[in-house]
């Protein structure tokens, strides 16, 4: 039997909701049981792919092509399932095939309303797709109360009504606060943040309760007297100093007993030995390198979510801390690079779209390939690091995107279609922006005796996952490697260059797709393990 629990937040937004869902899954996963984290998010977007990153943070990208939300990116981290297209859906995209089916005649002259025909459509997706899973985690997105939300937490009501309370609960995230001036700690949000969810008929099985410092007992029995639910079933969730230490510092508070109990389930107690080894590998790291990321989005750090999380996994491996530089591209464009790269470790471009910004992208990418410092470039990156290769080493001068308007050299230019497996896939240059991009994961040839086929374990075939409308123009392959960029991974056909890389530099990979997404806490990135390994290095000469 597949069991379901949904997780809503309250009092405020960025508790760590996403987070905490993904903990839970892997404490459920280390007790023996088959799990999949799925999102629900309540705007109206279709999906996120068209979201400013500035706004909403990175666009997670999955196996089979979808645009999702980042928290899909920590389910994957921390269980090591890969996400599905059927993990993710936004009220958007529930009223879009509402609206088709409507627009079809399948609801046979029914006036369509949010209750039955829209709340049917979010029941129908939360049991879609499963196979012998035994738990599901439902995760809504936003804070109760949102008017946006109100579908979904209708739908969850109806869903837990409909199957009992042995195959469905109730998790609710709330915030304890400290206030400085009562020298207290305050059970008040959490009480009007359950009432307003029982106002929606829900009644929250387990509290779960952020906090900066120890709840006390007395409080507990408040907030469990207040809020109708059992005193153990108020878990505290103290602040932790690093994300991976999560789902111990939750066992550690009952919170997956709890969950079982709940359930009337028994298993065998979790396995937490690899986490607690790999939290004490991160809490006394043997040395540190400083990474430079020159990038676009820095003022909302979420941008680069999962890059920032694999960049910290390829530090776990070598047992290093990796110290994390965010550098506005722009400030190259007006100031000498110089004084923001020196003394640096590694210099990482990574994914970005558009032309504001990419000229001190190429500046970072010069500095580092002149100065011998680990280059890593990872889309957008990889393509910044072919136009200044060939603007400086092989003398195209007009070197250019075509992102960025008409251009006399299209190194990087538009692709309208490209080959997966056998299917010839099209695209039109004035199509829509939503979902008009490379998406998901494609295969992907390594040149024999290359870095990367080496980084990868000698694999001369790899599959990683893509987000990006431009490509390399293969058409200046060999005039750029006659001056020592290697194109080293090429598209089955051969047609689309996916890697590149300096053979002589002590580290200069630039890479078409996203490898970020496929780095998880207990398999590490490969190619993000060896540029910390290379930075490592090169902590070790300066
Ligand atoms: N803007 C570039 C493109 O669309 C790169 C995209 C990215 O870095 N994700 O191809």
């Amino acid at each position: 039997m597949t069991r379901f629990i949904f997780i809503t937040g309250g009092v405020v937004s960025s508790l760590g909701k996403g987070l905490s869902s993904a903990a839970l899954g892997a404490l459920l996963q280390a007790r023996g049981f088959k799990v999949r984290l799925r999102k629900l998010d309540p705007y109206i977007n279709v999906d996120p792919g068209t979201m400013s990153p500035y706004q909403h943070g990175e666009v997670y990208v999955t196996d089979d092509g979808a645009e999702t939300d980042l928290d899909l990116g920590h389910y994957e981290r921390f269980t090591g399932i890969s996400s599905r297209r059927s993990d993710s859906v936004t009220t958007g995209r529930i009223y879009s095939d509402v609206i088709a089916k409507e627009r079809r005649g399948d609801y046979l002259g029914a006036t369509i309303q949010v209750i039955p025909h829209v709340t049917d459509a979010i029941k129908d997706w939360i049991k879609g797709d499963i196979t012998d899973e035994d738990f599901i985690l439902c995760e809504i997105g936003g804070t109760v109360g949102d008017i946006e939300s109100l579908p979904f937490l209708e739908a969850i009501r109806q869903f837990g009504n409909e199957v009992g309370r042995d195959q469905a609960m109730f998790v609710h995230l709330t915030l304890v606060p400290w206030i400085p001036a009562a020298g207290e700690l305050k059970t008040k949000p959490t009480q009007h943040s359950v009432k307003e969810l029982q106002s929606v008929g829900i009644q929250p099985d387990i509290l779960l309760c952020r906090c900066d410092r120890e709840v006390p007992a007395e409080s507990r029995r408040k907030i469990a007297q207040f809020c109708n639910v059992r005193p153990s079933a108020v878990i505290q969730a103290l602040d932790v100093d690093t994300i991976y230490a999560v789902p111990g510092a939750y066992h550690a508070e009952g919170y997956d007993d709890e969950v079982l109990r709940h359930f009337g389930l028994t298993a065998p107690a979790p396995d937490l030995s690899r986490w607690d080894a790999l939290v004490s590998r991160i809490r006394q790291p043997e040395g540190e390198v400083t990474i430079a990321i020159v990038g676009k989005y820095i003022s909302l750090l979420d941008a680069y979510k999962s890059l920032a999380e694999a960049l910290r996994h390829g530090g776990i491996s070598n047992h290093a801390r990796v110290n994390l530089k965010w550098i506005d591209s722009e400030v190259f464009e007006r100031e000498d690079a110089v004084q923001h790269l020196e003394g640096v470790h590694g210099i990482l471009v990574p994914g970005g779209f558009g032309e504001r910004g990419s000229e001190g992208k190429i500046q970072a990418v010069k500095f580092a390939r002149e100065r011998k410092i680990p280059y890593f470039g990872i889309c957008f990156g990889m393509q910044m690091a072919v136009i200044e290769a060939a603007r400086n080493l092989a003398g195209v001068t007009k070197a250019g995107s075509t992102e960025f308007g008409p251009c006399d050299e299209p190194v990087v230019g538009l692709m309208t279609e490209w080959v997966r497996g056998n299917v010839l896939e099209k695209r039109a240059k004035d199509g829509d922006l939503g979902g008009t991009m490379r998406l998901g994961a494609y295969e992907c040839h390594l040149a024999k005796g290359s870095l990367v086929s080496h980084i990868y374990g000698d694999k001369l075939l790899i599959t990683e996952r893509h987000r990006h409308r431009y490509e390399v123009n293969y058409n200046y392959k060999e005039r750029l490697e006659q001056v020592g960029l290697k194109f080293s991974g090429m598209s089955p056909d051969g047609v689309l260059p996916e890697i590149v890389e300096i053979p002589g530099h002590p580290w200069f990979v630039g890479v078409q797709f996203h490898p970020e997404l496929k780095s998880r806490l207990f398999e590490p990135h490969p190619l993000f393990v060896s540029f910390i390994e290379a930075a490592v290095r090169q902590s070790r000469l300066v």
